[in-house]
């Protein structure tokens, strides 16, 4: 048997040593904490377990769903698009049902990919911008992305040999795993440069209502001429507290939105209907629930922020997401440091270098771990200092 060569050049699994160590102190009866995952740990909220509760009984449901969504829950999404960011896209054309932004994001690789090719990803980035591309018998072109441009990944050095086979341009603000928000002068230039360069602009929006101090982030939709070249990708998983759901939608440009279309229409069903149901109600009712997370994790990460300055850490007051992206004291590597924690604190993070390059150096630590255990991790952590 031999399996296709693109999954042979799949990137290995980085922390193997780590995971190895977590499951000996575990086996030793050690009360490990994990601040590794990214998984909202508070239920999802009842009203929409209600309506799913209603949805399931319905035997209409029971059949196959539409692989591009109801007509319901793609005008939901078209409502809400609007309501909170004032975009207007069509339901019909502009918006597509998607099994989780994970499975959208990963299909469309197969709508724009051909081998040889492309993909322009941030330097420290959800992975699946590359191994998509890597699925496809294509390359990815990693874009720096350093602190001091407020990790933006930066695409004024493209090369033209990549740039004349590049075929999708990945970015997503706030961003996994830095916390980093982008500006509009920064969406503006990635569609000026994407548009020159007939590149699809793929934008990850999957932590667009988990905001603090005010801050409330954009959709890069909003910008001019985005709808020419911009894919944008929103999930329910963060804001509702459901990732198990695998519920999400892509809106924006109505040719890619049709190529994604093609692709999940040969290879993947839609989603549930009863799913698609309870979704509803979670975009058009009430968003005190979504507030109210925004809220508790605010509390949160002002706990882990202060620990890793008690101990000589600097880090940024996250302005969004479900991150705290912290650099590591001098002499200490991604992993080494992450070790550290894990054999003297018994607290696990992730370490920054398995999100790419130039994610070395730093670590990221989740903030979905309940109260109580968040701030044993946090007291931990003070006193290995
Ligand atoms: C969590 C996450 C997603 C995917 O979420 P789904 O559950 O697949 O909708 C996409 N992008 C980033 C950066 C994420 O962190």
């Amino acid at each position: 048997m031999k399996t296709a060569e693109c999954l042979n050049r799949m990137a290995p699994y980085l922390f193997a040593q780590i995971d190895k160590k977590r499951d000996a102190l575990r086996e030793q009866g050690v009360d490990v904490i994990s601040l590794g995952i990214g998984d909202p740990d508070r239920p999802t909220p009842d009203h929409i377990i209600e309506a799913m509760e209603k949805a399931i009984r319905n035997p209409l449901n029971h059949q196959y769903p539409d692989y591009a969504g109801s007509a319901a829950y793609r005008q939901a999404c078209a409502t809400w698009m609007h309501r909170r960011f004032g975009v207007s896209v069509d339901p019909e054309t502009e918006v597509l049902a998607l099994i989780g932004s994970k499975e959208g994001i990963a299909h469309l690789h197969t709508a724009f990919v051909d081998p040889g090719d492309y993909v322009l990803a941030p330097s420290i980035g959800y992975p699946v911008y590359s191994g998509g591309a890597t699925l496809q018998g294509g390359h990815t072109y990693y874009m720096p992305m350093r602190e001091e441009n407020g990790f933006l990944a930066d695409f004024d050095h493209v090369p033209e040999e990549v740039l004349s086979k590049a075929k999708i341009m990945f970015i997503g603000y706030p961003n996994n795993p830095t916390g980093a928000v982008a500006t509009e002068e920064y969406f503006d230039k990635a569609i000026r440069f994407c548009l020159e360069n007939d590149i699809l602009l793929a934008h990850d929006n999957a932590y667009s209502e988990i905001c603090f101090d005010g801050y409330s982030a954009p959709s890069i939709l909003e910008r001019p001429r985005a709808k020419e070249c911009c894919i944008e990708f929103f999930s329910l998983s963060k804001a509702y507290n459901m990732t198990g759901w695998r519920i999400a939608f892509a809106a924006g440009n109505a040719e890619s939105i049709a190529a994604l279309g093609t692709v999940k229409n040969n290879l993947d069903s839609g989603q549930f209907t009863a799913i698609q149901e309870a979704a509803i109600a979670a975009l058009l009712g009430s968003q005190q629930c979504v507030a109210d997370m925004c809220a508790l994790y605010q509390r949160r990460r002002d706990a882990v922020v202060e620990a890793l300055r008690a101990i000589g850490m600097t880090c940024e007051d996250t302005k969004a997401t479900i991150y705290v992206w912290a650099r590591v004291p001098e002499g200490y590597s991604s992993e080494s440091f992450a070790t550290k924690l894990l054999e003297q604190a018994h607290v696990i993070v992730t370490p920054g270098n398995g999100y790419g390059p130039d994610g070395e150096g730093y670590i990221r630590i989740s903030l979905t771990t309940s109260d109580d255990r968040l701030l044993e991790a946090v007291r931990r952590i003070k006193e290995i200092a």
